[in-house]
């Protein structure tokens, strides 16, 4: 069974290696790219959000590459991100493709394990032992990669070549895609760390600190943000996004991090009274905890049309006064260019700079 899911970032590497360990054939198509935005921007409603089409082109990418079944996670969101599988499915079954469509979603567990037991054979047990071996192994993976992408964004702010970090996470990350059992990520991580501290520095000694808020595709897929993490770094800026590919995982399959959620809407609780969907009241309780935090700035970044990061805007700007906290907004679509999203960054780092020596001027 050849079993397709959405791209974005590097969920891919753990989700792979738990489709192979239950007995499933992974496909996963090239990174994301203009050619499959551009396909994706032709076949979905002009108005739907960047990561639909983005992820409806990769799935035309995915069924051409043999996938038999797509699996998405779903539910009954208030955004339209619920439904992405299912409306995906009435475009892709309008032109043509044949295939099962695998929903991730609670009421629908009895279908999904014995999806999973088909794979086995229809033996349980056999597949409840890999079950367990896949989770653990997916596990290790995804730590991995988290400790590898945390480090390289620690890492790029102060090193003499930046160049030499995006090398060091690309082999570190080709490392973690070829380990095969725990043992060998576990050995692989053990050791991560000390191969960041040996990239040679530039002598700084500080870097700001910014806080990467906004709609989840838009923080974990580097494409459609133009990958804007590693670019605060090599604009000298600590990045720390509020989400991760790793903690998404986690909070979606385990509920790990329900807590961090449960702070931020505590915090967003003044200037917002319920969730409207997708990452409005996390994003904006995010920005509070990190003025608290004492990040130097909050960039908010979210695709053009999303309707939650659209109208939780003005309380994330209000919030961002009452807090004293530079904030940046930074909105996404198929037409956003490149040198129009540099040009913005490199003025709010500018800013942060300037505040930052503030206090030494006026003494
Ligand atoms: S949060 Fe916004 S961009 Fe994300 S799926 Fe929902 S509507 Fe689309």
């Amino acid at each position: 069974m050849k079993v397709a899911f959405p791209y974005m970032g590097r969920i891919h590497v753990p989700l792979e290696a738990i489709l192979r360990e239950i007995g499933a054939e992974p496909v996963v198509p090239p990174p994301p790219d203009r050619e499959v935005l551009e396909l994706g921007v032709r076949l979905a409603p002009e108005m739907m959000c960047i990561p639909f089409k983005l992820t409806l082109g990769n799935m035309v990418r995915c069924l051409q590459m043999g996938a038999d079944v797509l699996a998405y996670t779903s539910g009954s969101w208030s955004c339209r991100y619920g439904y992405y599988g299912r409306m995906q499915q009435q475009i892709l079954r309008d032109l043509g493709y044949e295939y099962r469509l695998l929903d991730l979603r609670h009421d629908q567990i009895p279908f999904i394990a014995r999806f999973v037991v088909g794979l086995s054979g229809g033996r349980l047990s056999r597949a409840v032992g890999r079950m367990a071996r896949a989770l653990r192994i997916g596990w290790h993976k995804s730590a991995a990669v988290e400790e590898a992408d945390a480090l390289a964004r620690r890492t790029t702010p102060f090193a003499r070549d930046a160049k030499l970090v995006r090398s060091l996470l690309d082999r570190v990350m080709a490392e973690v895609e070829q380990a095969g059992t725990v043992a060998e990520l576990k050995r692989l991580r053990s050791g991560i760390e000390a191969r960041f501290s040996a990239v040679p520095t530039n002598g700084r000694r500080y870097a700001p600190r910014v806080k990467v808020v906004g709609e989840s595709f838009c923080t974990i897929e580097p494409f459609v943000s133009f990958d804007i993490l590693r670019r605060l770094g090599e604009l000298g800026v600590q990045a720390d996004p509020f989400l991760t590919g790793h903690r998404w995982l986690g909070f979606h399959g385990f509920r790990i991090g329900a807590d961090d959620l449960a702070r931020a809407k505590q915090a967003a609780k003044k200037y917002w009274r319920y969730c409207v969907g997708g990452e409005d009241e996390s994003s904006l309780g995010h920005l509070i905890l990190a003025a608290e935090q004492g990040f130097d700035g909050v960039v908010h970044v979210h695709p053009f049309g999303c309707m939650p990061s659209t109208v939780v805007q003005p309380a994330m700007v209000r919030a961002s006064q009452d807090f004293d906290i530079p904030y940046l907004s930074l909105s996404v679509d198929e037409h956003t260019s490149e040198t129009g999203m540099d040009t913005r960054l490199e003025a709010f780092v500018s800013l942060l700079e300037r505040r930052s020596v503030r206090p030494a001027q006026s003494a």
